[in-house]
Order: structure tokens, then C-alpha cells, then sequence
């Protein structure tokens, strides 16, 4: 279809608003027109967070040399041209507004060929004015080069963020479209350098693993299986064809926040809270409280289901049915995990996850590192993963310990020094006398008497005392040991948060890490803590740089620890481990010894005392 300036009747009609706010929706409108002209391989490359420079090219249709100035005239566009199109969209743009508001507040330079003619044309617009136009060689298709974006607009170019800030803005766009686009090659360069690049292979799980790293994606489960995806219609309990598909995680990649459930509807990354909503339900009992799903999720409607000309970003869509879509989506996911979680052999499903950490490959734990044995102490368990998934408890296993623990992120406590924390009130008071160990409850809760009656102590929470002020001295005096890794560990992190995690080496390395980029989003981790020589290294820094993400990156004092709090939280005895009496006896003893031995690192208590009068009152012996 030609492009052609839409009549009045239909301007008016389409979500109007601001398409440019920044270089990332720049990126969007940019590689949205790419895949809307069928391209297979889409180049994108920044300069200074696309601030400086913004350019893409594709391999697609390219423009007639005769419309191209129409091309950036205001609501000309070629995907529209009737109010009843407007009803049902199948293109990703429509409104022809996204080239006309960039050349507005930016220079551009657009050079294309359409694969028809045998020359192309090169445009250039300063300010929305057109300054050069002239044929010039080109293989079909199109590049736009963006610069200085917002140069003349001062008033947008001081809400720009940082140069790393609008890049990861870039990263999560691109990265976006990448997982819903697989057949198209994406590749993504910033300030010269290769950042990201999608194989164009056609297979969603191939780009997970580019974007997730393949330990990952192990960790992940198909939704909807591909015989409901062939014929569309799925969904049992509604009229609707709503197929769902894409990739959910396992309960053991879980994350800090909802910023990685990704929505898609029809190719179209969406923000969606219902659907997001959606997405978390199917996990219900299976997370511990405060932790998030990682799920890429794409859902597809017929587009006369679906409004998609709410938002002036096309971010939003409503549905006409949102409920029968909600529960499609949360079906979906949650038999694509149970099926997995749910199998009468547990150990399968566990065996598909990446080795556990294991002595092979690595140098031997140091001797007497840890009172409790550490070296000694297996890669978690068969029973240790159930714990983590919440099986056990749903089954009505171990009791709340572990669920308790997720108003950890959010509490004022994450605040404050954290050394002042670690102090307590009052802690010197509030000393532990001299107890004798009776036993252990439930696997989960030591039995203890002292003095003044019964001690129960949490024996996860008890060791993460003990290993968090252990750490903490060693920390404060630059004798955290730290072990090499016999072979580093490769470990991927989405790219929008693989520059927050390059900018924070340092600090770890203060933390006994030794951590490098490694190419793209990938990290080698070279050494961690001794401490952690037995840990799923990859699990364990994915989890730190969540822990990064919530901190004030201001206060050093805070990321720092977080990050050791989230080391002694990770190598602290599980909840619903056999403790020999030694064993017992020396977490006692080592607590003893703490300085504020009854609050766990994140400020929950690690025992509960039942005084003696109590237990006479409760028993009827007094008055
Ligand atoms: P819209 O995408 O809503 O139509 P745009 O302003 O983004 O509006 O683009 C205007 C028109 O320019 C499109 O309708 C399309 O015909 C043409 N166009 C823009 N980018 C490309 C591209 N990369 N390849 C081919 N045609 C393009
Ligand atoms: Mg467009």
C-alpha cells in the first residue's frame, strides 16, 4: 500500500500524544517500522545512549523513492487507511506519526531502496526541515540515522537520564522485540561495540538463551506446547482463539521484582499490570512472598479482540475480553509449571537443572572454615530444592520460616548503617546465656534450655547471624577470604541489568569477587568468597545483581551489604536439614558468641524463649 496522509475523520480517531520521549522510544518506532516492512535483519547502533547517535538498519521493503518525504509528513503512513482497519490492526505501527515527531525534535538521515527500483534516496532533515535529498546506491531496504536527539529542544534534553541509564532503556527495548521476533536477526551496538545479537533462528527458547544465558533457560519451561499453538484455538473455557505461549521459570530462578515478566500480544511488547497479575497467580504458593516470576509470555488475540490505539507508545492495549485472556495466560503458566513441578518423580525434573555446584572443577573448601562444616555439607538436596520451590511447605512440610523472609527487601531496616544494624539496640544486654541442646524440631528449630527456661532457635536464621557478623569483621578489617574458581564460571545477565552489574565490579571485588565482562551481557566469575567455592555460582550472582538493583546505588555502605547478606543468607543452613548434635552444638556456641545473637541479618528473630514462668502460668502452677 502507498503511503498517503490520512484523512482528518481518522486523525482524529488515533491515540494522540507524545511518541518520543527518549532514545529508547526512538529505538522502538525505529525497529518497529523495520519488522513492519518485513525486514530479517535489523542492525541498531548507538552512540552516548542514543543521545549522540540513533541508527537502524534493516533488510526490509524499503520505501519508494516517491514517497519518501511523504514518509515524514504528519499521519501519512501506508498500514492505514479506512476507520474500519483502524478496528482490526495487523501491523505494529499505523498511525504514521513516528517519523514526523523524531525529525521534529532531531537530525535525520534516511537512506533506502525499495526492493523495486534499482536506486535508492537519501534524505536529510534538520529540525523537521528537509535539507538534502538525492538518489544515491543502496542494497534494498533502509538505515535512519537519528542524531542529537532533542539538541534544540532544551527543555526534553534535560530529562534525559545518564548515558548508561538510556542505555538500559535501549537494551530492554531491543531485547524485547528480540524474544518476539525470533526469526529476525538482531543485532545491537553501543558506542561501537557489540552489545546483544539474536541469531534469527526462528526459535524463542534460542533468544532466551541469548538474553538469559543458557544455565538459565535450563531453568525454564515451555508454555503451551506446540500442537495448541498450531491450531490456535486452545483455550477450552472461553469462544476465544487466545493462544498463549513463550516461557515461564522455574521457582528456582525467581526475582527480586515484577521487571521480569515480560507481555507480549500480538508481536507487541505490552504493559499490562492485569496480565502481569496474571502471570504472578500461576506461581501462587509456589514463591516465597515478595519474590517475583521471570516469564516471557506471548499472548495472541484476533486483532479485532484487541484495541491496541489506547496508548500514544502503543505500550497499553485493551482487551475486549480481559478476562478470558487473564485466564488464559494464567492457566497456561501454571500447567507449564505443574506439569514440571508436579511429576511423581521430583529428582527428574530436578536432575534438568544445571549441576549443582560440585567439588569437580573447583579447588577444595579450605579445612575448618566454618563451624557447621560447610565443606562437608552436600550441594543442596533433592529435599533443600523442594524447600526453595515451596513444595514442601505447600505439602505441609516445614513450617513459615522460609516465607517469612520476604519483607526483607523492602524493610526500613535496608535503610540504615548497616553497621549500626548489626549493633542492634540493646544488643550488648541482650547476650545469650550458656544453653544445652535438647534436640531438634521439624528439621528446622534446635531445642535448647537455659537458665531461664526453653530456647527455640531457627537454625537457618541462627547461622545467618553467625555467618553475617563473621563476615562483617572480616569484611571490616580486608580479610574476607577469597577462593579462585578452577574454571570461572560464565554467567549471562539480561543486558539491562549487565550494566548495572559492570558498574559495580569493584565493589565486589572488595567483596573478595573477581568478576570480568566477558563479551555482549556475559560476566567471568574468576573467584567469590571461600565461602561460597560450593555455591551455584550462576544463581548466586544473578540473585546479588537483583540485590544491586533495589539498593541506593548512592550508598556504598548499602549495596555492600546487601550483597554479603545475601552471600551468609544463601550458605546458612536450609531449614529442614538433620543436624547432629555437634553440628547443633557448635551453631549454639557460634551464636553464643555473636553480638547480637537473637535477630537474623535482616532484622527477623532467630529464637523464641519460653521463660519458666510462662510455662508455669500456662501449666496452672502459679496462684
Ligand atoms: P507508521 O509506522 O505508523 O505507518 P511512521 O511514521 O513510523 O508511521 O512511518 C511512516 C511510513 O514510512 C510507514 O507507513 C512506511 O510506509 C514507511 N516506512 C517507515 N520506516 C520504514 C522502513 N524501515 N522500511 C520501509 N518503510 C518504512
Ligand atoms: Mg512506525
Amino acid at each position: 500500500m502507498a503511503i498517503r496522509v490520512l484523512p482528518d475523520e481518522l486523525v482524529i480517531r488515533i491515540a494522540a500524544g507524545e511518541v518520543v520521549e527518549r532514545p529508547a522510544s526512538v529505538v522502538k518506532e525505529l525497529v518497529e517500522n523495520a519488522i513492519d516492512a518485513g525486514a530479517t535483519d535489523i542492525r541498531i547502533e548507538c552512540v552516548e545512549g542514543g543521545k549522540r547517535l540513533i541508527r537502524v538498519t534493516d533488510n526490509g521493503c524499503g520505501i519508494p523513492s516517491a514517497e519518501v518525504a511523504l514518509a515524514f509528513a504528519h499521519h501519512a503512513t501506508s498500514k492505514l487507511s479506512s476507520a474500519e482497519e483502524l478496528a482490526e490492526i495487523h501491523t505494529l505501527g499505523f498511525r504514521g506519526e513516528a517519523l514526523a515527531s523524531i525529525a521534529a525534535v532531531s537530525q535525520v538521515t534516511c537512506i533506502t531502496r525499495h526492493a523495486d527500483e534499482t536506486r535508492g534516496t537519501l534524505l536529510r532533515f534538520d529540525g523537521g526541515r528537509l535539507i538534502v535529498e538525492e538518489h544515491i546506491g543502496r542494497a534494498p531496504g533502509t538505515t535512519m540515522t537519528v542524531e542529537h536527539l532533542f539538541a534544540r529542544v532544551p527543555a526534553r534534553l534535560k530529562f534525559l537520564k545518564s548515558t548508561q541509564t538510556e542505555r538500559g532503556h535501549i537494551d530492554g527495548i531491543v531485547t524485547r522485540y528480540a524474544l518476539a521476533y525470533p526469526h529476525v536477526r538482531f543485532t545491537l551496538a553501543h558506542d561501537g561495540r557489540q552489545s546483544f545479537q539474536s541469531l534469527g533462528t526462528g526459535h524463542l527458547r534460542d533468544v532466551l538463551v541469548e538474553v538469559y544465558g543458557a544455565d538459565a533457560v535450563a531453568q525454564m519451561v515451555e508454555v503451551g506446547n506446540s500442537r495448541s499453538r498450531s491450531d490456535g484455538a486452545l483455550d477450552s473455557a472461553s469462544d476465544l482463539p487466545i493462544s498463549t505461549h513463550g516461557y515461564a521459570a522455574l521457582p528456582t530462578l525467581d526475582h527480586a521484582n515484577r521487571s521480569r515478566i515480560l507481555l507480549f500480544v500480538n508481536g507487541r511488547p505490552v504493559q499490562d499490570v492485569k496480565l502481569g497479575y496474571a502471570v504472578i497467580q500461576a506461581y501462587h504458593t509456589l514463591l516465597m512472598t515478595g519474590r517475583y516470576p521471570i516469564a516471557v509470555i506471548m499472548v495472541r488475540v484476533p486483532p479485532a479482540e484487541v484495541d491496541v490505539n489506547v496508548h500514544p507508545a502503543k505500550a497499553e492495549v485493551r482487551f475486549r475480553d480481559p478476562d478470558a485472556v487473564f485466564s488464559a495466560v494464567q492457566r497456561a503458566v501454571r500447567r507449564a509449571l505443574l506439569d514440571h513441578l508436579a511429576r511423581p518423580e521430583p529428582p527428574s525434573v530436578l536432575g534438568r537443572l544445571p549441576e549443582p555446584p560440585s567439588v569437580q572443577g573447583r579447588l577444595p573448601q579450605p579445612k575448618g572454615e566454618d563451624a557447621m562444616g560447610q565443606a562437608a555439607q552436600p550441594p543442596l538436596s533433592g529435599s533443600e530444592r523442594w524447600e526453595r520451590v515451596g513444595i514442601a511447605r505447600q505439602s505441609g512440610g516445614w513450617g513459615e520460616q522460609e516465607s517469612g523472609s520476604g519483607g526483607e527487601q523492602d524493610g526500613p531496616k535496608e535503610r540504615e548503617e548497616w553497621r549500626a544494624e548489626s549493633n542492634g539496640p540493646g544488643s550488648g544486654s541482650r547476650q545469650l546465656p550458656a544453653l544445652r541442646i535438647l534436640g531438634q524440631l521439624a528439621q528446622t528449630y534446635i531445642l535448647a534450655e537455659g537458665p531461664e527456661g526453653l530456647y527455640l532457635i531457627d537454625q537457618h536464621a541462627a547461622h545467618e547471624r553467625v555467618l553475617w557478623e563473621r563476615v562483617l569483621a572480616q569484611h571490616e578489617l580486608g580479610t574476607l577470604p577469597s577462593q579462585a574458581l578452577l574454571d570461572p564460571v560464565p554467567v549471562t545477565i539480561p543486558a539491562d541489568s549487565a550494566y548495572l552489574l559492570a558498574g559495580q565490579l569493584d565493589l565486589l571485588r572488595d567483596l573478595s569477587f573477581d568478576i570480568e565482562l566477558f563479551g555482549n551481557n556475559t560476566f567471568l566469575v574468576r573467584s567469590v568468597p571461600a565461602m561460597m567455592i560450593q555455591d551455584d555460582i550462576a544463581n548466586a550472582l544473578r540473585e546479588i545483581v537483583a540485590d544491586l538493583e533495589m539498593g541506593d546505588p548512592a550508598l556504598r555502605k548499602d549495596l555492600e551489604a546487601r550483597v554479603l547478606r545475601r552471600v551468609c543468607k544463601r550458605m546458612a543452613i536450609k531449614a529442614g536439614r538433620v543436624l547432629s548434635l555437634a553440628e547443633m552444638q557448635a551453631l549454639v556456641r557460634d551464636l553464643e558468641a555473636c553480638e547480637s545473637p537473637r535477630t537474623c541479618p535482616h532484622g527477623r528473630p532467630t529464637m523464641i524463649h519460653v521463660g519458666l514462668k510462662q510455662l508455669e502460668k500456662e501449666f496452672g502452677r502459679l496462684g
